[in-house]
């Protein structure tokens, strides 16, 4: 883990899968916005290091979310950074492209592999971290919980049934645990339609569609998405709600 700043008063947000794609971009506004963000990845300490040191007010913890005691020590090690955890940013996800009609590659070892990462580790991340999230509340905001699911989790799309059945769980999870939670810890969702990162880089027909069909005529960009997650992190009060961030392709 590499810390690069003394303990401060910042807030502080621990942001799974934020060595890329949508996850840095929430990590890179939440900086901007006055947080200390716990970075977090899967793969060596260098490459979270590295941006750790570039944010600042940023340090990196290295955790397998398919693996139960790394999410526990995941959580135990970013409330330990800067003695505290105000905001918890569920983004880390994994998808497999299988064309929905094809029901024999849905493997019952693709369900549970995509079940294990998209559903199971961010709740186990809320449990483990509720403790830490009630007592911002006792310091004057609610803690905050937000997830990035899929628009894939509203309608009948997506890159795969068992991904879009995975957004869908992770959406009603959302509501469930802002009741189970409330008035100490809000709990909210972004739900992105086709978003330029990596994992999207060639998804021509997916691409075509979004220049097409969209009213907003574009895929959104990581940023787009970290404004809308900024934007539940701000609020006092919003909770239990599945904001759809797909330039409107819904409506069409
Ligand atoms: P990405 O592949 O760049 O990011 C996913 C992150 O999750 C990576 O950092 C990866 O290391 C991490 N991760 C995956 N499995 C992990 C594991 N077992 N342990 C630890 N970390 C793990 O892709 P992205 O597009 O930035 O996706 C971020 C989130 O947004 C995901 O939940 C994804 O489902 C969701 N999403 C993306 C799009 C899109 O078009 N890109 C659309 C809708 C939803």
């Amino acid at each position: 883990m590499g810390l690069t700043q003394p303990l401060g008063a910042a807030p502080v947000a621990l942001v799974t899968g934020s060595t890329s794609g949508i996850g840095a971009a929430i990590a890179r506004r939440l900086v901007a916005d006055g947080y200390a963000v716990v970075l977090h990845g899967r793969g060596a300490a260098a490459t979270g290091d590295a941006l750790a040191a570039e944010l600042g007010l940023a340090a990196y913890v290295q955790a397998d979310l398919a693996q139960d005691a790394d999410r526990v020590r995941l959580v135990r090690a970013a409330a330990a950074v800067w003695g505290r955890l105000d905001v918890l940013i569920n983004n880390a996800g994994i998808s497999r492209v299988i064309p929905h009609a094809d029901l024999a590659a849905a493997t019952p070892e693709v369900w549970r592999e995509l079940y294990e990462v998209n559903v199971v580790a961010p709740f186990r991340l809320v449990a483990e971290a509720a403790s830490a999230l009630r007592e911002a509340a006792r310091r004057g905001r609610p803690g905050c919980v937000v997830n990035v699911s899929s628009h894939a989790g509203v309608r009948p799309k997506g890159a795969s049934i068992p991904y879009a059945a995975t957004k869908a769980a992770l959406n009603h999870m959302t509501r469930l645990l802002a009741v189970a939670l409330a008035p100490d810890i809000r709990v909210n969702a972004v739900a992105p339609g086709l978003v330029d990162t990596p994992m999207t880089a060639n998804w021509t027909e997916a691409q075509q569609i979004w220049r097409e069909r969209a009213p907003m005529r574009r895929a959104a960009s990581p940023g787009d998405i970290a404004q809308a997650v900024a934007m539940f992190v701000t609020s006092d009060y919003l909770t239990g709600e599945i904001l759809l961030s797909d330039g409107g392709l819904n409506l069409t």
